[in-house]
């Protein structure tokens, strides 16, 4: 029996709420239907608007917390967002990158298990791992996962990611179904480095944080690994996809990523220098020409890269009717737009 959107009595918990793909699901879930929503986070600055609503239960706790997890596993419905990923972190801190990616979410599954409650973990589309320049579609029964050497320390989070799939698929009695993002951006996506987040942020606030500073953009060892960049409002449209399947996407693992979107770095690179300009009203001239880096001099030693990642679609198509929607240059329009006026207090 699907679940109803319009029905008070269906609490979801969401896990991570306070981050950039919670944020927007908590907005969607609030706007969209009546539910009520139990949130947890150690952080909460993007939600402040949310955090007195009538609706929400938030719990300022880490997963970590094993009485905390029971907490979650209570509800019918739990959507799991919580992980550290940001990439500057696989190499410098792989052990606690392994912990919050492989112990954190097998001991809420497990608990989930023995509640009866609906599992959504969100994993990763790098669990395919090191794909090279010519890899095909990838396709979530059928394609390799293939990692580098342990000295690459970039494949901590993609293997304990990968774990925890393995683990969840192997567990008996739990409702279950994992997402596999392909580089969701949009407005609030992570930090800018020095202001409200330490470290590399992921690829989108690096080269905003670059342009609002008039700095280079730097493209990791040429800027030639390609990704399929997804809307995050699509993103939260595959969650609703999903939630109104009724049993369809139990047990089943989905790419969600919008293979339309495939660009080059060094190509995402120059569209965003072109938006940056016309929102700004600057001639392109002004802007600093991009500037090529050592990958592991960027992000320090056990670097790696995929450098293709172009999703199959046709599994959340075929058992969903979802499709990404939203074009590359709407999404980094809006994403730029918002980057700009949020952090126009600190660009200097
Ligand atoms: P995010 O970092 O913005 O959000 C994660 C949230 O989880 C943060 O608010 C953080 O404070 C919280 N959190 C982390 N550890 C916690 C803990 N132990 N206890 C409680 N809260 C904790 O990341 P995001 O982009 O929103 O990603 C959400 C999920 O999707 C993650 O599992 C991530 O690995 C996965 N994912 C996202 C993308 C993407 O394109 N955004 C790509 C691949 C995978
Ligand atoms: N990258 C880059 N410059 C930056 C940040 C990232 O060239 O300032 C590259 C990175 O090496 C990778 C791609 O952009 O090839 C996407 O990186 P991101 O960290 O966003 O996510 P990933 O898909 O690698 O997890």
């Amino acid at each position: 029996m699907p679940l109803q959107f319009n029905d008070a009595s269906v609490t979801v918990a969401i896990v991570g709420c306070g981050g950039f793909i919670g944020s927007h699901l908590l907005d969607a879930v609030l706007c969209r239907t009546k539910w009520r929503v139990f949130g947890v986070d150690v952080d909460f600055y993007r939600i402040q608007h949310r955090l007195n609503d009538e609706r929400c239960e938030f719990l300022n706790a880490d997963l970590a917390d094993a009485d905390v997890v029971e907490r979650i596993a209570k509800y019918p419905v739990v959507v799991n967002l919580a992980a550290i990923c940001i990439p500057s972190r696989y190499m410098a801190e792989a052990p606690t990158v392994i912990r919050s990616n492989y112990d954190h979410p097998a001991a809420l599954a497990e608990a989930c298990a023995r509640s009866g409650a609906w599992l959504i973990h969100f994993s990763t589309s790098e669990v395919y791992g090191r794909t090279p320049a010519d890899s095909a579609e990838l396709e979530e029964d059928a394609s390799e996962l293939v990692f580098g050497p342990v000295s690459s320390s970039r494949w901590s989070y993609a293997t304990a990611k990968l774990l925890t799939e393995r683990f969840i698929a192997g567990l008996d009695g739990l409702r279950w179904t994992v997402v596999r993002p392909f580089n969701f951006v949009g407005p609030y996506m992570d930090f800018m480095p020095g202001v409200d987040g330490e470290g590399i942020p992921r690829v989108l606030a690096n080269f905003s944080t670059a342009l609002v500073r008039g700095e280079p953009l730097k493209l990791v060892n040429g800027g030639k690994a390609c990704r399929t960049f997804t809307s995050v409002f699509d993103a939260v449209d595959f969650v609703f996809a999903l939630l109104s399947s009724g049993d369809k996407g139990l047990s089943q693992a989905f790419n969600v990523g919008n293979p339309q979107n495939e660009v080059s770095i060094a190509e995402l690179a120059d569209r965003m220098r072109r938006i940056y300009a016309r929102l700004k009203g600057l001639p392109l001239e002004s802007l600093p020409e991009p500037e090529v880096v050592d990958g592991e001099a960027f992000y320090g030693r056990g670097y790696d890269d995929s450098l293709r990642r172009l999703p199959s679609v046709k599994k959340a198509e075929n058992l969903l009717g979802f499709r990404a929607q939203v074009p590359l240059d709407v999404v980094l329009e809006e994403s730029l737009n918002w980057f700009i006026g949020h952090y126009s207090y600190a660009a200097d």
